[in-house]
């Protein structure tokens, strides 16, 4: 007697039982129904487009073999997909099984997909015929208060441009990566809060890549694997933060990897940002890695003194305060490595001023900012400079100060110049100040003496050597 589709899909399905993991199962052949047997052909339905592609993915060589056991060689599977599930009658589309993965095939031929509009989702506000997305933005982060700077440009006007056309340049994606605290964050944020101020209309989401893995496995814990990969697929802009947080999720980055072929090839936008360059980034699939070095990598650095003085002017304009020039400037000097920590030692330094009612000077700063500046670099002082200088020459400390012209106290004096201004972040004036009220020319010249011996004289350029070691060990 003839077998019914239902008969023989369920023979297959035992079979598929014994080769997956139970979870795998339960999200990917569960929700599948037979819908017909036609000679060899058996035709299965599908939830959406993208079932389809990870079946075609993941599981064609055993759903090949488990078809060809039930239907003998000439045994094929074909795939019946449910494209538009809130029409009356849903939309389906035929789709052979092939081996080829869904990739390739999905790059050679033109699917008519009308997006799912009927998707559940937490995100979306209900009772709105409109789909309407919360973007998840915080509103603090825009260009405006992005302090352009070298250390930024590229990457500010490439995000510059995204926002005005998204989708419609070639930074697509438009990878932004630097190291913690560089800003990335705000950057991304801000292309994505410029984009609904210009085109209200667009769907955009902001997801921090570990939020999307926890949401992944959500959906699988819950069976709504669909739900979440419609959600995603139906944007005009993703904005994925720390994209290195895939590292080692495979599953994860699988999921992903769909949904940005699909958005890459509908001509949405994408935006992402990372602590490396994507050559660099390890725990990655190649051919994810691959996808975001399509568009442009735009790289942070650390901003320069300059930036640093802006962006703390620009964050106490916006909080309403007012510390004076050489606090900003004795803060933006010393914690030069990440603007995240800078505007934390502006912070705690208010909040110490305020505790204790007392002004903000430049020595109440110095006070505060030991703990945050022991944390990144040790600060050298000339007095330090000074004393380990004259201790190896063997002079009086105070000598250096004085006006002599001895030749020992001499060379005491311009080395301990020279250290300084390679060492310390004083400037040249400070310099000669601090050396017995001389002026920045003389401090020039000490410089340029002492590069020159330590080109033209071994014995000298062995002295200079000892005391940067010693200066090291600070
Ligand atoms: P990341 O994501 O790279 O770790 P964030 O974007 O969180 O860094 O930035 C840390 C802090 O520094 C934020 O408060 C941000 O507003 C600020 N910041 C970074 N770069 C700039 C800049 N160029 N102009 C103004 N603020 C900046
Ligand atoms: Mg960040």
């Amino acid at each position: 007697m003839e077998k019914t589709c239902t008969e023989v899909w369920k023979s297959c399905l035992q079979i598929i039982k014994d080769n997956i993991p139970g979870q795998s199962f339960k999200t990917w052949f569960e929700p599948i129904s037979a819908l017909k047997l036609d000679g060899n052909v058996l035709t299965i339905q599908v939830p959406s487009l993208f079932f389809y592609e990870w079946l075609e993915e993941h599981y064609v060589g055993l759903l090949r073999k488990t078809v060809k056991k039930q239907l003998g060689e000439e045994g094929r599977l074909e795939y019946n997909i449910v494209v538009d599930k809130s029409s009356k009658s849903p939309y389906t589309t035929n789709m052979p099984s092939n081996g080829n993965g869904a990739e390739a095939k999905f790059q050679s031929m033109p699917i008519p997909v009308s997006i799912n509009k009927d998707i559940r989702n937490p995100f979306i506000i209900p009772g709105l015929k409109k789909l309407t997305v919360d973007p998840q933005l915080n509103p603090n982060y825009t260009f405006d208060n992005y302090i352009e700077g070298d250390c930024n440009r590229l990457a500010r006007s490439a995000g510059y441009a995204v926002a005005a056309k998204p989708g419609g340049t070639s930074f697509n994606p438009l990878m932004i990566y630097g190291g913690v605290g560089l800003g990335k964050t705000h950057l991304a944020q801000a292309i994505g809060n410029e984009i609904k101020r210009n085109l209200p209309d667009k769907l955009v989401i902001y997801v921090s890549c570990e939020k999307f893995c926890q949401q992944f496995v959500d959906s699988l814990k819950n069976n709504t694997i669909n739900d979440f990969v419609n959600f995603y697929q139906a944007m005009d802009v993703i904005i994925m933060d720390d994209v290195h947080n895939f590292a080692g999720k495979e599953k994860t980055q699988d999921i992903f990897f769909h949904i940005f072929n699909h958005l890459h090839q509908s001509g949405k936008q994408v935006i992402l940002s990372s602590d490396k360059a994507p050559k660099d980034l390890a725990g990655l699939e190649e051919r994810l890695l691959s996808r975001f070095k399509w568009g442009l990598s735009a790289d942070l650095q650390i901003p320069d003194l300059e930036t640093r003085i802006a962006i703390l002017r620009k964050k106490m304009y916006a909080d309403g305060i007012e510390l004076p020039n050489e606090v900003v400037e004795y803060v933006a000097h010393n914690i030069d490595n990440n603007v995240r920590e800078l505007e934390g030692a502006m912070v705690s330094l208010l909040a110490h001023s305020t505790l204790n009612k007392k002004d903000i000077d430049l020595n109440l700063a110095k006070q505060m900012l030991k703990n945050f500046i022991k944390n990144t670099s040790k600060e050298i002082s000339m007095e330090y400079i000074q004393k380990l200088v004259c201790e190896y020459f063997e002079v009086p400390v105070d000598m250096v100060k004085s006006p002599t012209r001895k030749r020992e106290i001499v060379q005491a004096r311009q080395i301990s110049m020279y250290l300084s201004k390679s060492h310390t972040k004083s400037s040249l004036k400070t310099i000669g100040a601090f050396f017995g009220g001389r002026d920045h020319s003389t401090v020039i010249y000490a410089c340029q003496t002492v590069e020159d011996l330590i080109d033209t004289d071994k014995n000298f350029k062995g002295y200079v050597h000892d005391i940067q070691k010693k200066l090291k060990m600070t």
